[in-house]
């Protein structure tokens, strides 16, 4: 698709949800959580909580982009800290009967829609991501109804009820492979939410896709010129990106990839400098696999330039210990799908499982 008619689609489907309203509520809220300890209340709540998920046969997984003190409690009480796809398949694995997401909204559909006998809390359901609101499922559906001859492939990062009218699911981790065996199968491509990492997986596979115009508000901040200046102060660091970033981001990285790929990568590359572009909260497992290694944000504010109210994700950020505390006490945010939504919804979930573990996951890879 020419680049002219890309952006007629942009100005026809971007939804007019108000993001940067959102994200402004969503930081307010966020204050609540990370509002300083009186003395001695972050022991208190982090004893209640230890004793709250054995009491209530819960088990605590959070995402790469919570707090470290979140992942930590997901460690220390025998949870887990992961991307997204990983969360939900260590729900469906753990026998706990309860499991507490520390995510954003669709992390918690993810793991009610693979896990219906299960209990799913979140302590704000609130907590939602720029690519789920900027892909409403009734603009969606027209958009796809549009295109009938197209296979639909949505990120994660979306609603069940716009996996429900997908025929695959990907992540980060799994869209090239998936793509690469949709198009030899001749199939033509619909993709959303993200335009970003949609571009991305176009150019890797070389394969022709119809993009939906979402972005993320954080790796849509990355600036090349920022990213340019560090790389002067620290010559020999690799540049790690996430693929949710801007083309110009991702063409200057040593490794693009999942959350998942680039902790990995601060492992097994030999630099001992990094400058990562994702969100900050995944330098907690990043430090902790090397302790020794030295990770740096890459800018988002220009020239040298840093903004950290742009880096954190104003929706992860609505995860704290306190609300963590008050959904283990009963007053938290159960997620529920309607069963007709989440039975849809597993098929393409289900075919993109079972598709990492088939041969065409490792041939296409
Ligand atoms: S970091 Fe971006 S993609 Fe991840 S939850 Fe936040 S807004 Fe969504």
């Amino acid at each position: 698709m020419a680049a002219s008619q890309r952006e007629t689609l942009c100005k026809k489907t971007l939804s007019p949800v108000p993001v940067a309203e959102l994200m402004e509520q969503a930081r307010k809220a966020a204050e609540l959580q990370t509002a300083e300890y009186v003395s001695g209340e972050r022991a208190a709540l982090t004893a209640e909580i230890k004793s709250l998920l054995q009491q209530e046969d819960a088990v605590l997984v959070a995402h790469y982009y919570t707090s470290p003190e979140l992942q930590q409690l997901a460690e220390e009480t025998g949870g887990h800290v992961a991307d997204s796809l990983e969360m939900a398949r260590f729900g469906s694995e753990h026998p706990a009967g309860t499991l507490v997401v520390a995510g954003v909204r669709f992390m918690g559909e993810t793991a009610k829609i693979l896990n219906p006998e299960k209990r799913i809390l979140m302590p704000d359901a609130e907590a939602t991501c720029s690519l789920d609101l900027e892909c409403p499922v009734d603009r969606f559906t027209e958009f796809c109804d549009a295109h009938p001859d197209h296979t639909v492939v949505v990120y994660a990062n979306t609603s069940a009820a716009v996996k429900a009218r997908a025929d695959w699911v990907v992540t980060s981790g799994i869209a090239l492979p998936i793509v690469r065996y949709l198009a030899e199968k001749g199939e033509k491509i619909l993709w959303a939410p993200d335009r970003h990492l949609g571009s991305y997986v176009q150019g890797a596979t070389g394969v022709e896709m119809l993009i939906w115009p979402g972005s993320c508000v954080v790796h849509e901040l990355f600036k090349a010129d920022g990213i340019r200046e560090l790389k002067k102060k620290y010559p020999d660091a690799a540049i790690l990106v996430h693929p949710e970033s801007p083309a110009d981001i991702v063409a200057m990285a040593d490794v693009v990839g999942s959350t998942t790929a680039l902790i990995g990568a601060g492992s097994t590359l030999d630099a001992t400098e990094f400058i990562v572009a994702t969100e900050p909260g995944i330098f907690y497992k990043m430090q902790q696999a090397e302790p020794d290694k030295t990770f740096l944000e890459a800018p988002t504010g220009g020239a040298g330039g840093s903004c950290e109210s742009c880096l954190r994700c104003p929706w992860m950020a609505m995860n704290g210990l306190r609300n963590l505390a008050a959904a283990l006490r009963g007053g938290g945010d159960e997620i529920l799908v309607d069963e007709d939504l989440r039975k849809r919804a597993l098929i393409p979930l289900q075919r993109m499982m079972d598709f990492a573990r088939g041969p065409h996951a490792r041939r296409n890879s």
